[in-house]
């Protein structure tokens, strides 16, 4: 009994261990059940915690989103209204391009008119509107995309939430099947109990060992019961756990259920509010279409007038056309004319050109043809003139001549011939033919008239003499220098050539000088120079041309009658500073004026050289014969001497004499280029009227009327002299009875010159004083 009874305690006891394992692994297994529990919960918190945050960020989404969506619409819209006005603008863009067409044309285009101001309204529309819808255009894409992105990371979103909620009620039915198996396993544990009870029983009747056995197991089982006690108030305890868990559970699935609630009720007003955009955007859409048809209309109307317009242009484009086709085809043809034009303008202008050249030829010819005619003729007249011309001058009666029966006048004239003068000399008449005859009314202009020709032909290339001969007093000095009021011969004769050269200075290049000389006592001296009491020599130009020059003597270039005042002023003033009494000096020498005229011609190259010789002679009243003596003899000797060979000269050219006494004087030698061959002589015969100076005045004219008979000539060249008659020599005694054929008239002793008074006046520079001086 005992051993059974202690093999039932140890049974026992072996059942209290295992018991006490399958405690242990209870325990163990509820721990875990509770840390799985713990975990499991605090899992679900957190998906809770995260799907809260996801909703909320999808809440905030939606918002957003459903703010967003509203632009959307409006830029569907735009985009609507965008594809409306493109095609508008292209509309427009067809009736600007026919506008276009028509400005092009022409005519001109209706300016100001409204239709252009409207289509240019349109167009400003046009482009602002498109502006705009490529802005929206561009707002749109991005928003779409947005959208797009949007709608994916919701739908993803569900996908996770569906996931979560699945895994969820997994892990609930796990559990539930856990806390199934725990109760079963209890229910199992609790079945177990009454067995044991009936084993102690039978062993605290077995033995008081046992008994205490018993008691012990019995305290023992005491104390498994209430450690099972305790086990099932931690089950109860796990069981609210597991309650509460599940009302948690419930609890989240109630927020999960009201957030999707929500989130569907958001869906809701997200679908309302597109509904209502979409409506906006339909109103919005046919607003602008009654917009757009109302402007299409205007701008139909407008292309109505534009067509009429049109249509009434076209007429006034045709003819426009048709014009400026004919004007296009005149233009092609144009340059064609033009060159053959210009070519046949070309070819006439050359002809003319060749015939102006050769008519300028023929001009040329003909004016050198007549040139050398002139010339031929001037000597023509001249010779049948006579190449010495002798006109007289009577002086008017002065009150010099004093008064009674000698002052009475001697002279008259003949009413119907100008060359006839009638002297009354001793009471009886006696009449001079010259080639001219000037009364004391004749003015100095009368005068030059008559002589102006001669002066002339100097710029031709003749080389002129102008002598005044005549008694002291009978106004030689008059007639060759005048006074400055009315000047005589010499002034008016450089004024003359200014001017004559001046008429031919387009063909002509000309150069006058001048130069002023005086001969007393047969000593030639230099007016215009700066040492006036120098003897100048007269020599053969070492050129060997057999013309004869002056060294020294000052030659002044002038170019304007205020040069030859000058010029005239300062050989007056030298010889009046020179001579204490210069009338009386004036009376006794001979005064030369010497202008010469060089000439080039422009077009030939022709040069011409002339010489204008105007001599005031010294007064030819015979002093010979009035018993003078000393220096006034010698004086009266020289001017006989240079007068006689003045009038011998004439009488050898005049008879053509083989030789011409030139150099029996100074005068004649200075001279002889201007008396001999072509050139011409005047020689002015100056006469006193009244009675008392009869005798010279006879005397004069006497001496003119021969001298007029001579002729010089082309033939009367001095190797083609003829001879001279004895009978015409003139009457007074010359201070040489025989002309010297061969005298040199240079080297004739001059006694008076060398008690002048030394010269003074340095008033002139002259132009040039070294250039010899052809004579
Ligand atoms: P010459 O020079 O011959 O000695 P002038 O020329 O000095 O003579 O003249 C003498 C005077 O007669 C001068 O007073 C001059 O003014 C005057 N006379 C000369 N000719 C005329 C004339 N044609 N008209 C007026 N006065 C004259
Ligand atoms: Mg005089």
């Amino acid at each position: 009994m005992v051993h059974r009874m202690v093999e039932a305690m140890s049974q026992l006891q072996e059942e209290k261990a295992r018991l006490q394992e399958e405690l242990a692994a209870l325990q163990e297994r509820l721990a875990l059940r509770d840390s799985d529990q713990q975990a499991t919960s605090t899992q679900l918190q957190n998906q809770v915690e995260n799907l809260k945050e996801k909703l909320i960020s999808q809440a905030q989404e939606v918002s957003r989103l459903r703010s967003e969506l509203g632009g959307t619409d409006l830029e569907k819209h735009r985009d609507l209204l965008m594809v409306e006005n493109e095609r508008l603008r292209q509309e427009m863009r067809r009736f600007e391009a026919e506008l276009q067409e028509l400005r092009a044309k022409p005519v001109a285009p209706c300016a100001g008119c409204e239709h252009s101001q409207e289509s240019a309204q349109l167009r400003d529309k046009l482009s602002q509107l498109q502006l705009e819808v490529v802005e929206n255009k561009g707002m749109l894409s991005e928003l779409n995309l947005e959208v797009q992105q949007k709608t994916d990371r919701l739908a993803e979103v569900e996908l996770r939430l569906k996931d979560c909620l699945a895994e969820k009620a997994q892990e609930e039915e796990r559990l539930s099947r856990r806390l199934r198996d725990s109760h079963e396993t209890i229910a199992s544990l609790r079945a177990q109990s009454p067995p044991i009870k009936y084993v102690i029983k039978t062993v605290e009747v077995e033995s008081s060992k046992t008994k205490q056995a018993l008691s012990e197991s019995q305290a023992r089982n005491q104390h498994l019961q209430e450690q099972v006690a305790m086990q099932r108030q931690v089950l109860k305890e796990m069981e609210q756990q597991l309650q509460s868990s599940h009302q948690l559970t419930a609890q989240l699935r109630a927020q999960i259920a009201m957030y999707e609630s929500e989130l569907e009720r958001a869906h809701g007003q997200m679908l309302e509010e597109m509904q209502s955009l979409e409506e906006d955007k339909n109103r919005a859409i046919e607003e602008a279409f009654a917009r757009a048809q109302v402007e299409m209309k205007a701008v139909h109307e407008n292309l109505a007038g534009v067509r009429t317009n049109l249509l009434t242009l076209q007429p006034a484009l045709r003819t426009l056309t048709n014009d400026y086709n004919g004007l296009k085809r005149q233009v092609r043809g144009f340059p064609l004319l033009l060159q053959e034009a210009l070519k046949s303008v070309k070819a006439e202008i050359g002809q003319a050109i060749e015939e102006v050249n050769s008519n300028n030829q023929e001009l040329l010819r003909k004016y050198r043809r007549e040139l050398q005619l002139r010339k031929k003729c001037h000597n023509e007249l001249v010779r049948l003139k006579g190449n010495i011309r002798v006109i007289a001058r009577v002086r008017p009666v002065t009150k010099e001549d004093g008064e009674g029966p000698e002052a009475t006048n001697a002279v008259t004239f003949d009413a119907d011939d100008d060359s006839i003068i009638h002297l009354l000399h001793k009471g009886k008449p006696v009449s001079f033919e010259l080639d001219k005859v000037f009364s004391p009314r004749a003015s100095q202009q009368d005068v030059f008239q008559e002589v102006q020709a001669l002066i002339t032909s100097c710029i031709d290339g003749f080389n002129v003499c102008i002598f005044a001969y005549g008694q002291t007093g009978a106004g030689k000095t008059y007639t060759m220098e005048g006074t400055p009021e009315n000047p005589g011969i010499n002034q008016r004769a450089l004024q003359l050539l200014f001017s004559e050269v001046q008429e031919k200075a387009s063909d002509w290049d000309y150069t006058i000088t001048v130069s002023a000389a005086e001969i007393y006592n047969e000593v030639l001296r230099d007016l215009l120079g700066q040492e006036p009491q120098e003897k100048l020599e007269i020599r053969l130009c070492p050129d060997g041309s057999g013309q004869l020059y002056v060294p020294g003597l000052t030659e002044f270039r002038v170019q304007s009658v205020e040069d030859i005042n000058k010029v005239f002023e300062f050989g007056h003033t030298n010889r009046t500073t020179e001579f204490t009494n210069l009338n009386e000096h004036s009376s006794r020498s001979h005064a030369l004026l010497i202008v010469t005229v060089r000439g080039v011609d422009c077009s030939t190259g022709l040069r011409t050289t002339g010489k204008l010789n105007l001599v005031d002679l010294a007064g030819s009243e015979r002093v010979g014969k009035s018993g003078a003596e000393g220096s006034r003899l010698r004086e009266a000797q020289h001017i006989n001497k240079s007068l006689s060979a003045l009038g011998d000269v004439i009488a050898a050219l005049r008879s053509r004499q083989g030789h011409v006494p030139f150099r029996n004087s100074k005068l004649t030698y200075l001279l002889q280029d201007s008396l001999s061959g072509d050139s011409k002589t005047l020689m002015v015969v100056q006469v006193s009227p009244v009675e008392k100076n009869t005798s010279e005045t006879l005397y004069s004219l006497k001496f003119a009327e021969r001298v007029r008979s001579v002729e010089l000539g082309p033939g009367s060249r001095r190797a083609e002299l003829g001879s001279w008659s004895s009978q015409e020599h003139l009457e007074w005694e010359p201070a040489c009875q025989t002309p010297q054929p061969s005298a040199r008239a240079h080297s004739a002793p001059s006694s008076g010159t060398t008690s002048r008074p030394g010269s003074i006046r340095r008033k002139l520079q002259p132009l040039g004083k070294s250039r010899p001086v052809p004579v």
